[in-house]
């Protein structure tokens, strides 16, 4: 056995399959998308103050499931969406899902198979001036180095009404005893910044039941997914493997619902104000 262990982004397919994993497993995808159709509405409804058009950004948009989701189609004519993900895979599948959707003809799509620190690097050599009324980033800030700084620089890119949106895990869940970055990490520094911002909870679970069955091929591309490591089971060494199993399965992560072990996966919402 060896004992290299990488990162499980590294790898374009393994992250796809554990993240498609994953999303059956847990109750994300469905907590985002109430969200989006119930409290997001009445945030965006500030952002364009009647423009004609809107400059729309995702950062780490992976295949655009919940950026195709977003209602823009009232809030302007004609939406410039740049859309910002390292993937091949991804985008490949986002652009896949744009020509079957309809009534996306109002949104004219820009892709930048870049990383957001790619991406910032290229806005700031081309000294690019343009404001953006909406950027989002939905899960993705734990795969940058400094996500603060990366906040910050996304934020500078905010027109006066603009909000920026942050999904993260919360410091609430389970994640918030792991290294992962959490919402309460990012409010931390918006507070020392004095940013103004609002923030929501939302209840979310993982059914990580199948992860304590060892062999499981399914628990363990799970596993892969909660630990980001690239096959964690074969690559770690065993003193690890058992720490890290007996930390998803603590109280302070997870509870047992009739003999399934649920892990806490409370999501944080931080939807940001440029700076004044
Ligand atoms: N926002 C989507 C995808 C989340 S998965 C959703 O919620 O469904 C995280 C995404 O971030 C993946 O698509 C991954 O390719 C992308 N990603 C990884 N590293 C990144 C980086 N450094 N900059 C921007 N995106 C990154």
């Amino acid at each position: 056995m060896s004992y290299a262990m990488r990162s499980l982004v590294e790898d374009d397919n393994r992250y796809l399959k554990s993240f498609r994993l994953f999303l059956e497993c847990s109750s994300e995808h469905q907590c985002m998308q109430d969200f989006i159709h119930v409290i997001l509405p009445d945030i965006l409804a500030s952002i364009g103050e009647g423009k004609a058009n809107l400059n729309v950004m995702g950062v780490g948009s992976g295949a655009g499931e919940k950026d195709t989701k977003l209602r823009l189609k009232h809030l302007a004519v004609t939406v410039d969406n740049q859309v910002v993900e390292p993937s091949a895979q991804q985008l490949h599948l986002y652009k896949v899902l744009v020509s079957q959707k309809p009534n996306l003809d109002y949104i004219k799509f820009t892709w930048n198979k870049m990383t957001a620190t790619e991406f910032e690097k290229d806005w700031r050599e081309k000294n690019y001036t343009k404001k953006m009324d909406f950027i989002h980033m939905i899960q993705m800030l734990y795969y940058v180095k400094d996500p603060c700084a990366t906040v910050s620089f996304y934020q500078s890119l905010l027109d006066k009404k603009g909000k920026l949106l942050i999904i993260l895990v919360s410091d609430e869940s389970g994640w918030g005893n792991s290294h992962s970055v959490t919402t309460g990490d990012i409010k931390t520094y918006l507070d020392s910044k004095t940013v103004s911002y609002q923030s929501y909870e939302l209840p979310s679970q993982i059914d990580i039941t199948e992860c304590f069955t060892e062999g499981d091929q399914r628990g363990e591309l799970l596993l892969d997914f909660l630990t980001e490591v690239f096959n964690f089971s074969g690559t770690a060494p065993a003193g690890l493997k058992a720490r890290a199993l007996e930390l998803l399965r603590h109280p302070d992560c997870s509870k047992e619902v009739e003999g399934r072990v649920i892990f806490n996966n409370t999501l944080g919402v931080l939807v940001v104000d440029p700076l004044q």
